[in-house]
């Protein structure tokens, strides 16, 4: 392993990042500079849904870059019109726009819900949004978020993102006006700490959108391909949006995203929407990789037992040290810690070569590959609970 010989901050500090650099990554590990290894349950946030550089996207990758890798988002490349109609037929939605980032992926989806509240809403444009929810880091979709903190940031933000509750249904209605002309959310609140919008309500949302003419659009940038236990979140609910976006996952840890849309939402009119990068050959071909690899029924069946697996091991966990609830779906699922350790803890799982994750003070978030193996949960399980042992 060669080491690192140079400073490391030339990079702005967008984060407090610990002093190691990782080198190497294979399935559920990753190798830094100085030959550690981690077992990793990150996954780049839900990113790596294969794993760190697995065969399939190694395979895709080599294999495209020698044919093509860019022509221009001006001309038809055959990867990407071939991941389109694979999302297409597998969402119900028959329209997709490619992007690089979740965050431009939910920028698309605020831009067609505008243009089409516009063409069919006498202009309406706003998009209820709700507390705790997360669509990324640009400006607009910043606004959209809920984030705690984020109320005060890179002020004036963009307006129209009135927001409600999670799972209550009367703080949707009371925002209600003829000015407003969707509402956005994603089916599990990922960045909040893993907190699920019950199937009821995203069912009384659908119903909602449709009696009052509007639009619902379901952030799956987090909660699609495969990350639940179905290809798509929304399969638990059976609530189809007239927007979908997806991102994290598409990808296996290549930069690809996808804005997704029923072809009576589809108003983009050339000039509308775009980007040097969008639909990009090389990208969407790992795209094509990954959804022929996640769709898989066999795969999903595994992602299922892997997450009864883990669920089970949690609430063992949970039981022995005294700490609250086991929630999520498939591979997405958090551990309540009920004391705020959760940040110490991750510092500590680290030292000792286990990568965990705190989106909450309190709460552990779980992300790893989804074909993740029952040994390697079993050995973070194992982990962790020597660590809780200590936190005591
Ligand atoms: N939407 C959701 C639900 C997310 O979890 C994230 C990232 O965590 C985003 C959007 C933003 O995606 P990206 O970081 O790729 O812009």
């Amino acid at each position: 392993m060669k080491p690192v010989d140079y400073p490391l901050n030339a990079l702005m500090q967008i984060t407090n990042r610990p002093d190691l650099v990782f080198v190497k990554g294979e399935g559920s590990w990753l190798t830094d500079s100085e030959g550690r290894r981690y077992l990793d349950f990150i996954q780049g946030w839900a990113v790596n849904c294969l794993g760190h550089s697995p065969r399939v996207i190694v395979d895709a990758l080599t294999s495209q870059a020698a044919t093509l890798i860019n022509c221009s988002p001006a001309f038809y490349n055959e990867p990407s019109t071939r991941l389109a109609q694979m999302i297409a037929s597998s969402s119900g939605l028959e329209k997709v726009f490619f992007a690089n980032s979740g965050a431009e992926a939910n920028e698309g989806a605020i831009k067609l819900a505008r243009k089409w509240g516009g063409l069919h809403r006498k202009g309406a444009y706003k998009i209820i949004t709700f507390d705790h929810g997360f669509h990324g880091r640009t400006l607009a979709t910043m606004s959209a978020s809920g984030k705690p903190n984020w109320d005060k940031l890179f002020e004036p933000k963009v307006p129209g993102f009135p927001k409600a509750e999670l799972n209550d249904l009367a703080s949707v209605k009371a925002l209600l006006a003829d000015d407003v002309v969707a509402i956005m959310l994603e089916p599990i609140q990922g960045e909040a700490g893993v907190l699920p919008a019950s199937n009821e309500f995203l069912q009384a949302l659908r119903e909602l959108t449709r009696e009052q003419g509007m639009l619902l659009i379901l952030d799956e940038v987090q909660t699609g391909i495969g990350r639940t236990g179905k290809l798509y979140g929304f399969e638990h609910s059976g609530v189809r949006p007239d927007i979908l976006t997806l991102g994290k996952g598409i990808g296996g840890g290549v930069p690809l995203a996808a804005l997704v849309a029923s072809e009576a939402v589809c108003c983009f009119e050339p000039g509308d929407q775009g980007g040097t990068y969008n639909g990009n050959a090389l990208m969407t071909a790992v795209g094509c990789a990954v959804l022929e690899t996640v769709g898989a029924p066999a795969f999903l069946r595994r992602v299922n037992e892997a997450s009864a697996v883990l669920r089970a091991g949690l609430t063992a966990l949970s039981e022995k040290h005294g700490l609250g609830e086991v929630r999520g779906a498939g591979l997405l699922i958090a551990l309540e810690l009920g004391r705020d350790i959760g940040a110490a803890l991750v510092e500590q799982a680290r030292a000792e070569g286990l990568l965990l994750n705190s989106p909450r003070p309190a709460t552990l978030r779980f992300m790893s590959a989804l074909d993740v193996s029952d040994a390697e949960i079993k050995q973070m399980l194992e982990g962790l609970d020597g660590l809780l042992a200590r936190f005591k």
